[in-house]
Order: C-alpha cells, then sequence, then structure tokens
C-alpha cells in the first residue's frame, strides 16, 4: 500500500481499548473517559480482521496500544492472533508496564517480539504527580518484568517535558549502561486544550544532546535519531515530532479502538471499519492510505495537534 507520496505503509499501531490504569498529565483528563457502549468498540475478531486486511496490502509490523492495552480483558488472545496472521512479521506493544510482572511472560509466548514501557521520572512524587495515580515502584518492577521475559528488545519512553523532567535526561538516558534496554526522550506533543503545564514544557530534544555531550550519535532508527553513551548496553533516542518534522518518513495508519482508522496522528481524517467485511476493510485502508497528508502542521503551545481526540483514545 503507498500513498499518494511515494511513502509505503508497512506498519500499524493498533488501539486495542481507550481505557487506562494511570491518568497521565498529557493524555487523559483527570476524570479518566466516560466507558463506551460495548457495541461501539471494535470487537477482537474486528480487530484481526482489519490486521489480516492490512497485511494482505503490505502491513508487516503491528504495535498493540492504547489506552493501556494490558488493562484489555482479552489482550493475550488478540496478540496471538494477531501474531499469527500471515504477513504480520513483528508483533510490538508499548504498555505503561503496570501489569507486567503478571504478563510479561505469556505475551512472550503470545508472540510479542518487543515492548516500549512508558516512565517519564526515577522520581516517586513525580511519577505520581505525572501519572496522576501511579506508584514508580510498581512501574520499575514492570520494567523488570519485562527484561526477565525475553523480548527481543525493551525500550523506554520517556516525554521530555521542560520544568518537570529536564533535569533527569542523564540518571534516565543512564539506565542504558545499566540495563540491556534502550531510553527514548519524545518530545511532548499539545494534544489536548487544557494542560498543566505551560509553553516552558514545549522544549526540543536537543536538550538531551546538550545534556549528555559524550553521547556518540549513531545515525536514525525510523523516526529517531539514535546515538550510545559510552559502554552503554542500549541505546538513547530523540523523537521529535515538533522541533523536527519526520512525516517524509512515515510508513503507518493508525486504528483506534472504536475503529476509526487515522491516516495521519495530527489530522481529524477518519475512516471507519466498524462492521466491514474483509474486503471492505481492505478499501477503506487504500482510502486512508491515499489521504495520507503529505505533513502535518508545525506544532507548539498555541499551535495544537489537529487530532481532535486525547492520545488515549488514538494510541500514541
Ligand atoms: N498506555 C500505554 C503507555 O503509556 O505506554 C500506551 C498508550 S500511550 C497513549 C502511548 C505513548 O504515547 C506513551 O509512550 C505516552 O507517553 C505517549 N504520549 C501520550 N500523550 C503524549 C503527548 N501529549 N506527547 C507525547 N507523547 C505522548
Ligand atoms: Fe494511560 Fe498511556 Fe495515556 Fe498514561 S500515556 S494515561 S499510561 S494511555
Amino acid at each position: 500500500m503507498q500513498d499518494l507520496f511515494g511513502r509505503s505503509i508497512t506498519y500499524l499501531r493498533l488501539s486495542v481499548t481507550e481505557l487506562c490504569n494511570l491518568r497521565c498529565q498529557y493524555c487523559m483528563p483527570a476524570e479518566g473517559i466516560c466507558k463506551k457502549r460495548h457495541e461501539d468498540m471494535l470487537t477482537e475478531e474486528e480487530m484481526i480482521l482489519a490486521v489480516t486486511a492490512a497485511a494482505q496490502l503490505g502491513v508487516t509490523k503491528v504495535r498493540i496500544t492504547g489506552g493501556e492495552p494490558l488493562v484489555k480483558r482479552n489482550i493475550l488472545s488478540i496478540c496471538e492472533k494477531a501474531a499469527a496472521v500471515p504477513g504480520i512479521r513483528e508483533l510490538c506493544m508499548t504498555s505503561n508496564g503496570l501489569r507486567m510482572p503478571e504478563l510479561a511472560p505469556s505475551l512472550r509466548a503470545a508472540g510479542v517480539r518487543r515492548v516500549n514501557i512508558s516512565l517519564d521520572t526515577l522520581n516517586p512524587e513525580r511519577y505520581r504527580f505525572i501519572t496522576r495515580i501511579g506508584s514508580l515502584e510498581d512501574a520499575l518492577r514492570g520494567i523488570e518484568a519485562a527484561l526477565a521475559a525475553g523480548f527481543e528488545r525493551v525500550k523506554i519512553n520517556t516525554v521530555l517535558i521542560g520544568g518537570f523532567n529536564d533535569t533527569e535526561i542523564r540518571p534516565l538516558a543512564e539506565l542504558t549502561q545499566r540495563y540491556p534496554l534502550d531510553v527514548r526522550f519524545i518530545e511532548l506533543m499539545p494534544m489536548m486544550d487544557r494542560y498543566v503545564f505551560g509553553p516552558e514544557a514545549f522544549v526540543s530534544c536537543d536538550l538531551v544532546l546538550r545534556a549528555l555531550p559524550e553521547l556518540r550519535m549513531e545515525g536514525e532508527d525510523g523516526v529517531a535519531r539514535v546515538g550510545r553513551l559510552p559502554h552503554a548496553q542500549g541505546r538513547v533516542g530523540l523523537i521529535s515530532p515538533l522541533s523536527a518534522h519526520f512525516c517524509a518518513m512515515c510508513n503507518r495508519l493508525r486504528l483506534t479502538a472504536d475503529g476509526k482508522i487515522k491516516p495521519c496522528l495530527h489530522a481529524p481524517l477518519e475512516y471507519s471499519v466498524r462492521g466491514q467485511t474483509l474486503e471492505e476493510m481492505r478499501e477503506t485502508f487504500m482510502r486512508a492510505a491515499a489521504a495520507k497528508p503529505e505533513r502535518h502542521d508545525c506544532l507548539s503551545y498555541d499551535a495544537r495537534s489537529q487530532a481532535s481526540r486525547p492520545m488515549n483514545r488514538i494510541g500514541g
């Protein structure tokens, strides 16, 4: 599947739920979200049919996301079936890690090859503040469980927030020296109307380069610039949706838990696959790919994303 700008679409981000056991300040409103009617969300069968349609059109990689995928009751069955779809070579997951201690070995056995775990701070009070309800200890236990479960790669996703965790760049990056994992800093994206953060929070990932002068840059890996600290077991990545557009390299579509294909994270365009047959889903994927904009507008504190949904309802 190609879009109108010659980009091959090989990557699908599949959000399996909008619900979450955290309430991160930049992702969800404090009150959480209203639970939708069951019939408004994709069923497991529809999710697998959509993955099959995407695979038939050339998608080879699926990332399971949410909301929090590990609060989904049938998550193991979804993973097992998605991994078994002909053509899917890589099944990955993004999670906050809280339920990894119970689920990591079963996820690995179900065919999940790599996991990204979100962790914005190593300070317990700051963790509680940013997630509103979470405990750092639980998150760290989740990372340890993921490392022990034998995934091919474990990455930490850290949203870089000026005035919040920009003083923690070094200790977070040094996790790559202590553990066989990657740490990726992601610029905060202005997804919602209201934030507790002011304009100073929306900083560039170049801060990481300044905080770590010994970081040896090695090139690019997908949408990340990557480098390595001396004697590190993993890499440090910089993902810069604000300060540097990576739209030219965008090879992905997103499917939301309520069945909408989003051609671009920051555009309001959505194409529904709910209730469709395999053939109809293939057509909808083709239409969504053809509607992929060349690039999204520049984002800043004053120029919010046009996504029309908070992040927990898209999948990151
Ligand atoms: N609950 C899982 C988690 O937190 O990893 C998966 C879903 S979450 C929406 C996916 C990723 O999006 C997380 O790494 C999260 O930090 C990131 N994210 C959410 N809102 C964001 C924002 N406004 N700017 C940048 N990243 C954001
Ligand atoms: Fe939940 Fe992930 Fe959003 Fe945090 S970033 S509220 S863990 S979905």
